[in-house]
């Protein structure tokens, strides 16, 4: 199946809304070094693409309500470098447009600017991910991604098309991109965000050590945080009192920059009519049944 329900790790900690799921690729050539989906896609650094995909789309998107919300992608980019030739992920857009889907496109490639003409005219968002500004520290903890300044460059393009933007500041890493959320949150709403998710890093295994390799310092102290934290889902999360302090802070600048803001997977109370991917910001969602969501630091 190329659609399939959104059901991150069956985890009791995600709140999203009922969704599906496309991705257009299998692995991701970004390199994230606190990337979850590399621990459980084997040879995940190779991008490829899904075989016969848009066929087999057509087929099984013509079996789903109009208003269904198809999320695109959860476990891979659906703009890796490849799109710009392949163009399977706009392919999908103009199938999902065709069938009166709403699509979520999470991503951190500038590429998504370019199908800003079919988004903008779809019940449509995008959520652009960006930790950090630094090119230095992007570089490192996201060596095959698209530069920060790309991507708010392709934000601002998608906000001037009418496309409804949000942004994933998410993962804050103390020690690494948690000196920067203030200046993150500015920068995203100047670039047409209009809500913000966030999240602090949780470590499936072999993360800590992928951010130590390349982070020495900050993956050490990173290390001794996880070991006063706890463990869901197979995930080690960072003490509570650490996660909630950062998202407050979080909160706060969205609060300031007048945008709507939802924490991911931190288990927390609800904002009601704030979703926690940020699908709020799409004109209507029909037919899946939705679910009560969205947590944020209260
Ligand atoms: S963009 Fe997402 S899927 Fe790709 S490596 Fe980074 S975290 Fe993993």
């Amino acid at each position: 199946m190329i659609l399939r329900p959104f059901d991150p790790w069956k985890g009791e900690m995600c709140t999203c809304p009922a969704k599906l799921s496309l991705n257009p690729y299998t692995g991701c050539p970004h390199g994230c070094l606190y990337c979850y989906a590399s621990s459980y896609i084997p040879r995940f650094a190779e991008c490829r693409p899904k075989v016969d995909l848009l066929r087999r789309l057509a087929r099984e998107s013509s079996r789903i309500r109009p208003g269904t919300l198809v999320s695109m992608s959860n476990s891979s980019d659906p703009y890796p470098s490849q799109e710009e030739w392949l163009l399977l992920s706009r392919g999908c857009l103009q199938i999902l447009k065709e069938r009166r889907l709403c699509v979520q496109v999470v991503t951190k490639s500038h590429l998504v600017a370019r199908d800003a003409d079919l988004l903008s005219g779809m019940n449509a968002c995008v959520a652009m991910t960006i930790t950090s500004l630094s090119e230095s520290i992007s570089s490192r903890l996201e060596p095959g991604a698209p530069s920060p300044a790309r991507r708010l460059d392709a934000m601002a393009k998608l906000s001037a098309k009418g496309v409804a933007l949000s942004a994933r500041i998410d993962p804050i890493i103390p020690g690494i991109n948690d000196g920067e959320i203030e200046q993150l949150a500015a920068a995203v709403s100047r670039a047409g965000a209009r809500h913000i998710t966030s999240s602090t890093i949780k470590a499936k295994p072999g993360i800590v050590k992928r951010i130590t390799a390349s982070f020495p310092h900050e993956g050490a102290a990173l290390g001794r945080l996880f070991a006063r934290g706890s463990k869901f889902a197979g995930s080690l999360y960072l003490p509570e009192e650490t996660r909630y302090d950062l998202m407050l802070r979080i909160k706060e600048c969205a609060r300031r920059e007048s945008v709507t803001f939802s924490t991911c997977r931190e288990g927390w109370a609800n904002i009601p009519g704030i979703s926690c991917d940020g699908s709020h910001l799409l004109s209507a969602v029909g037919n899946l049944e939705k679910i009560p969501y969205f947590n944020s630091p209260t």
